[in-house]
């Protein structure tokens, strides 16, 4: 069915066009798009207008979506991606938008077989094959995205490449049982020093809640390697070098100037 999807992204490219006032304003939002070559610009808004074609960006309770707003998703959405191909993506098609952080149901029970129920506040969720799930209110806070702060957006789509491989547990799909572990030995040891810094009460970088869990550690460190790689790669060298070498970008690289 390859070229059936070639000929339909080939379609959806040549009836839509990327604005240049368009991208001038996502560039002011999110200024971490900026310095990307000229082929990977072309990439990233190509990957955008098929995202937005192939996937189904659903706003509920009342909020409206403009086209920018859209489009802001989408390029978020695939700049990790960038070198990697829309493919990655494979497998789930809807993405939900709630106005404001949204509530779910959490449920578990425990060893002892004690049923435990909580409401749980999210600004974002995803899960292996289905939706992701996002909070406008959380997404729409330029000064935050500006000023390399969270991005729920980045944050729940690396969630997705790292559940590629079943759960999400820090270790997004590698080439080999080698890599796999050179992986774990890496990212973990950064992990680990990570979660004492927190324990002791000592100010971090990343936002303390990147404590919780090797995959939100990835989820969240994945936010600081596009919007504060140079910080990120002072802080954590070894981690940076895994996600370079993943993701096959270098954004401290490109956003040094
Ligand atoms: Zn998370």
């Amino acid at each position: 069915m390859g070229w059936l999807r070639d000929w339909r992204r080939k379609r959806v490219l040549a009836r839509h066009r990327f604005d240049d006032a368009l991208w001038r304003r996502a560039l002011t939002r999110l200024p971490f798009l900026r310095g990307l070559s000229a082929d990977e610009e072309r990439r990233l808004k190509d990957f955008a207008l098929i995202f937005l074609a192939e996937k189904q960006l659903t706003p509920v309770h009342g909020l409206v979506l403009s086209d920018d707003d859209r489009l802001e998703i989408a390029l978020q959405a695939c700049l990790p991606i960038l070198a990697l191909g829309l493919d990655w993506y494979d497998g789930w098609v809807g993405i939900v938008v709630h106005p404001a952080d949204f509530k779910v149901q959490r449920a578990q029970t425990d060893e002892v077989g004690v049923q435990h129920e909580w409401d749980d506040e999210l600004a974002g969720e995803s899960w292996p094959g289905g939706p992701v799930v996002l909070s406008w209110e959380a997404l729409d806070d330029a000064g935050s995205v500006a000023a390399g702060g969270a991005n729920v957006v980045l944050h729940e789509f690396a969630h997705k490449l790292d559940m590629m491989t079943g759960e999400a547990d820090g270790v997004p799909p590698q080439p080999s049982r080698a890599a796999r572990e050179r992986w774990i030995g890496i990212f973990d040891a950064d992990f680990d020093r990570f979660c004492s810094d927190v324990d002791a009460g000592r100010r971090t970088f990343l936002d303390p809640y990147a404590a919780e869990h090797e995959a939100e550690f990835f989820a969240v460190a994945s936010e600081a390697f596009f919007e504060a790689p140079n910080a990120l790669k002072r802080e954590f060298p070894g981690t940076y070098g895994l996600f370079r070498d993943f993701y096959r970008q270098d954004p401290a690289t490109r956003l040094q100037a």
